[in-house]
């Protein structure tokens, strides 16, 4: 079920876990700011999560009240994943689905890091 991006924010949700650790993920980077992990069910022969490290339901709540330097270091982290993984020169896909039309899952932000080949149509036709 898509969740409500206007909730509050609810430290048991899956990538809460994650992030301190209780159960386990393939990570791929680490740092202040962000995480970044396979997805558990791919749907590209790269699919990465990037999450922020800070209690922020979507990119709503993320864009409205995360500090500034918290906002760069995310979006650092994203581009050094895609950098890591090779994905610059073939190109590659960003994906942050946001509340119910945006069919956000998690209520945890995280931007979809997709790569590998090429991608398509930006949305199903
Ligand atoms: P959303 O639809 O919220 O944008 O995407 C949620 C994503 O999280 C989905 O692509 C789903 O496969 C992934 N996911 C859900 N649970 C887990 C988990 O426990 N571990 C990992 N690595 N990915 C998960």
């Amino acid at each position: 079920m898509p969740i409500d991006a206007t909730q509050a924010y609810d430290d048991t949700n899956i990538f809460a876990r994650i992030l301190r650790g209780e159960i386990p993920a393939r990570r791929v980077y680490e740092d202040d700011h962000a995480l970044a992990f396979h997805d558990i069910h791919p749907q590209a022969p790269v699919h990465i999560l990037v999450i922020p490290k800070g209690p922020y339901v979507s990119w709503d709540d993320f864009s409205a009240r995360a500090p500034a330097a918290e906002i760069a270091g995310f979006v650092r982290a994203v581009g050094h994943v895609a950098r890591e993984q090779g994905l610059v020169a073939p190109g590659y896909r960003l994906l942050a689905n946001t509340g119910g039309h945006g069919g956000q899952e998690v209520p945890h932000l995280h931007v979809h890091l997709f790569g590998g080949r090429g991608l398509g149509p930006m949305l199903a036709r």
